[in-house]
């Protein structure tokens, strides 16, 4: 925003984060993000009853009792707009009552600031109209108490101090620093999206060399919701209540609760019913398609990210090529990283030789000073890994023997592997950035071109070998695939319906795995790591670090 568009009036409810935390604010007001978390969700469900509309508020000159509930109020003057939860009195005189879900705190005056300013607010917006108004009440739902809250003079030119400042953050642009090791991050329900203790720590290891801060572990809400595919052909998807059916002609074969998932991916020729599109789009689930074959070709979505801010710094980044190569660098460096790790950790013969050379060219990656040369480097570094790769399998089936990366169409089993699990990774990329703001088809290191989705390729370069190629050679070497899920056809080599889901299973198993995250210290699973990876992205082109760090296997 800039000074001309902040809004005239702003939401007393803003008001009250902004005095929480101004970083909270402008995340979920400037950048129109939000997350629930279990005390959000049990604050609407606390305030179900105030939230339906009833009674009606008298026209100030009118003299009789009343309370009306659920009153939308402004004041231009003030640059306010509320609503009350309750409002009672008897016509000109009238107090406002705030509800919130806990205990009356134990704080000076039986309320927090944050609560009593948007309290006066929503007073001083009532004055504005006419009424007299000299206190509010605040209700705490768990005590069952109500709380008086005096519109004193020290309140009110309070409230009035932190209007205008949430006005000027608002029109500086600037996202403010986030809270150092501060309590109130613990109840933060947008903590997993704010990463306080992440950019914190990253900020203080740029100017120290060296972190030295506590980084707490904030799980997302997201974590409990996990995404469904379907993949046999000719299926279809029913709504019955709360519940996803999938049905194969007047067979049911499954179904799914709709409020668990977190996505939903349709394979080949798999349909859905209206109803079903519907609420998985109100609902905001992405929903993916992809051909039989496992390519990914295109997503629905509810309405879009409301973080337009990034768009237009992610757009100004990608034009400007030396700030892309620096962020290009980084993947690039971590995508050879964690291949030398993989052959490290998995590849009995590998040479010190081979080892040294990964690690130079990640170096020289770094260090690269146009695309050129980096695309070279890359592409040097996936010839020496690819030429270790079969001996990460232990098979050595002729048939299952891997001599180098080829595809469309894949030439053998492994092949035919790692290609569907890259067109799995893209979508899973792809939802990641769309969830956090980005716009996955303009990318820093993949150029643009129609239908691909750049950003969603750059940022998974760094998981391919952990995540794909892991998958794959542990599938062969536990037996999990065998001869029979795959059929041979002309050049190509594909996967049975049986074959995708044992790899799609290997897959999930894979990502819900939790890790120690190598420099936050906390453990999370790789599905939670993709999210934080790409909020660090955000964190560049917002300038709160220097540095995308890419993550890294030990
Ligand atoms: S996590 Fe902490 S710093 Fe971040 S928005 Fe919430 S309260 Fe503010």
């Amino acid at each position: 925003m800039d000074g001309e568009e902040v809004p005239d009036l702003i939401p007393a409810r803003m008001l009250n984060e902004f005095t929480y935390c101004p970083r909270l604010c402008y995340i979920e007001w400037v950048q129109g993000e939000f997350e629930d978390n279990a005390d959000t969700v049990d604050g609407r469900f606390q305030h179900r009853r105030v939230d339906q509309s009833r009674g009606v508020v008298p026209d100030s000159e009118e003299i009789k009792e009343f309370n009306a509930r659920s009153v939308d109020i402004s004041a231009p003057e003030t640059g306010i707009i509320c609503r009350l939860d309750l409002v009672g009195g008897n016509g000109k005189s009238v107090t406002p009552v705030e509800y919130k879900r806990g205990s009356v705190p134990d704080v000076e005056g039986g309320a927090y600031e944050s609560d009593k300013v948007q309290l006066c607010a929503q007073g001083l917006a009532l004055k504005e109209n006419g009424y007299e108004c000299s206190e509010g009440m605040i209700y705490f739902v768990k005590s069952k108490r109500k709380v008086s809250v005096p519109f004193d003079d020290y309140l009110i030119n309070r409230t009035k101090e932190l209007l205008d400042s949430l006005r000027e953050m608002a029109a500086s642009g600037k996202i403010p620093p986030p809270l150092i090791d501060s309590p109130k991050c613990i109840r933060c329900s947008i903590s997993g999206i704010c990463l306080p203790d992440e950019i914190n720590s990253l900020r203080e290891s740029e100017k120290a060399d060296e972190g030295t801060l506590q980084v707490r572990k904030f799980l997302p809400a997201r974590d409990d919701q996990v995404p469904l595919y379907v993949s046999g052909y000719g299926q279809l998807l029913r709504k019955k209540g709360e519940r996803i059916e999938i049905w194969s002609k007047k067979e049911k074969l499954g179904d799914a609760k709709i409020r668990e998932l977190s996505q939903v991916s349709l394979y080949g020729g798999v349909s859905a019913t209206t109803p079903v599109f519907t609420e998985l789009l109100q609902r905001n689930i992405p929903i993916s398609y992809f051909s039989y074959g496992g390519w990914f070709y295109g997503f629905s979505q509810g309405n879009s990210h409301k973080n337009v801010e990034l768009r237009i710094k992610q757009f100004s980044v990608a034009g400007d090529n030396e700030k892309s190569l620096k962020l290009a660098q980084k993947f690039v460096n971590g995508k050879i990283l964690n291949c030398r790790t993989i052959l490290r950790r998995n590849d009995q013969g590998v040479s010190t030789d081979v080892l040294s050379s990964l690690k130079k060219l990640a170096n020289d990656a770094e260090s690269s000073e146009n695309f050129r040369t980096l695309l070279g480097i890359e592409g040097g570094a996936a010839q020496i890994y690819f030429s270790r790769f079969n001996s990460l399998l232990k098979s050595q089936d002729e048939w299952f023997l891997f001599n180098n990366r080829n595809r469309r169409p894949p030439k053998d089993p492994v092949n035919a592997v790692l290609s569907y699990l890259y067109g799995v990774m893209v979508k899973e990329f792809f939802v990641t950035l769309l969830a956090t703001g980005f716009d996955p088809y303009l990318g820093f290191y993949h150029q643009p071109r129609y239908g691909r989705p750049a950003l969603a390729l750059d940022l998974m370069e760094e998981f391919r070998p952990i995540i794909a190629d892991s998958v794959t050679f542990t599938l062969f070497n536990n037996g999990e695939l065998s001869e029979s899920d795959f059929i041979c056809r002309g050049l190509g080599v594909t996967m049975t319906p049986e074959g995708k889901k044992t790899v799609l299973n290997g897959y999930e198993r894979r990502i819900n795995t939790e890790v120690k995250h190598p420099l936050f210290g906390y453990k999370v699973s790789y599905r939670r790591i993709f999210e934080v990876q790409a909020r660090l992205i955000a964190r560049v082109l917002d300038g709160e670090i220097d540095e995308y760090p890419p993550f890294l296997t030990r």
